[in-house]
């Protein structure tokens, strides 16, 4: 049985100890994860950046807490994510969001290059073949993993395998393009994008949104350029008419997402990658779209864990007992205290990623939840 740490983000005493700050803190300092880490050991924190319209990413005064703690253990953390859109921008973005060196105390830098083209080919699993793992996550010997959990359009549910296989992942590869990239995950079969022009109504959302400028419409005449594309998905995603699809297959998805994650974790000696899963301000979407909505999920609080199954399962076991929030997509769908929320806003089998996680061997769904 794996053990699971966790604190609320109730703060009920007027004391700095009792603060998120201050427990977070106790957390990551009476857990013990943090000896396994070595003298002047390089560690990757692991996060997203966010986007220029969705600041609900994990809060910088947070990753200085990691940072700290990483670096109290005798270590030499830095702050990492790959890059979303490209990467001089994606740094802007993270900045904008608040997350820099002199807000989070350690370098902050991209694990796949400015282009997200410095990857290394892993054997990944079945459904993956293999796959280009950032070069940066590949060679750094030990990571902790800060994940803001969120719910996903076509994920249904965002944490830390989320995190290790599409933020572990570059958006393409070299060679390859997204064929062995991020956008292998996201799409089932070789055509990435197909777009209907009987339903399209010319909203340019989907111009907005793409970070390759791979769609635009000149003369009302849909231009796609194929090899640009990442296959990221966004513009299918808020496209209101569904015009534009990108095939995908929901069991493949959820699966690869655990074939990606274990690819990612296979560059890792054992023990060496920690997580911590951040339930606050929990939106339907991911920190990638261009913009966020309210919360639909009252804050819950932190976990820590060495074991990723554990604490998904833990995480989702916690929302599943959260209580949907007002003004936000959970009222919009009528839910009520005891609703499985998550499901109802992004109908899709989460649950899948955690076991098939856990049938490639990367933890236990078992656990013991330890309150901090
Ligand atoms: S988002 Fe959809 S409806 Fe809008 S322009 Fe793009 S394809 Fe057409
Ligand atoms: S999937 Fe859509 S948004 Fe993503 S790169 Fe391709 S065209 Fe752009």
């Amino acid at each position: 049985m794996s053990t699971v740490y966790y604190t609320t983000m109730r703060g009920t005493r007027w004391d700095y100890r009792e603060s998120v700050n201050g427990r977070l803190e106790r957390m990551l300092a009476g857990s013990g994860l943090m000896g396994r880490y070595a003298k002047d050991e390089w560690v990757a924190v692991k996060t997203h950046f966010g986007s220029d319209g969705a600041h609900r990413v994990v809060r910088p005064n947070f990753l200085k807490r990691v940072v700290d703690a990483v670096r109290m253990s005798g270590a030499k953390p830095f702050v990492t994510d790959t890059v979303r859109i490209m990467g001089l921008d994606y740094l802007e973005v993270a900045n904008g969001n608040g997350i820099n060196h002199l807000s989070v105390g350690a370098p902050v830098v991209l694990a796949d290059g400015l282009y997200g083209k410095d990857n290394i080919l892993v054997k990944a699993g079945e459904i993956l073949g293999e796959i280009a793992v950032a070069s940066l996550i590949h060679d750094v010997p030990a990571m902790v993993v800060v994940s803001h959990i969120k719910g996903h359009i076509q994920a249904g549910y965002a944490g830390a395998i989320k995190n290790l296989a599409m933020g572990g992942v570059s958006s393409a590869h070299r060679e390859h393009g997204w064929k062995k990239g991020r956008g292998k995950m996201h799409c089932y079969g070789e055509v990435p994008l197909q777009w209907d022009a009987e339903v399209c109504t010319f909203c340019a959302q989907c111009e907005n949104v793409c970070p390759k400028e791979a769609v635009a419409f000149k003369d009302e005449k849909f231009a796609y350029n194929e090899k640009e594309c990442w296959a990221c998905g966004r513009c299918a995603r808020v496209c209101p008419s569904g015009a534009l699809v990108l095939p995908a297959d929901d069991t493949t998805f959820q699966k690869s997402l655990a074939e990606a994650s274990a690819a990612v974790l296979s560059t890792f000696k054992p023990g060496k990658v920690l997580y911590l899963n951040f339930m606050t301000e929990i939106q339907p979407e991911c920190d990638c779209m261009p913009s966020c909505d309210t919360p639909m999920l009252q804050d819950q609080g932190i976990m820590l864990s060495d074991d990723v199954v554990a604490i998904e399962k833990a995480t989702i076991d916690m929302l599943r007992k959260a209580s949907p929030l007002p003004q936000s997509v959970a009222s919009d769908r009528e839910c009520a205290p005891g609703d499985d929320v998550l499901s109802i806003v992004n109908p899709r089998n989460f649950m899948l990623q955690v076991e098939h996680a856990e049938a490639l061997g990367l933890g236990s769904q078992e656990y013991e939840l330890v309150e901090v």
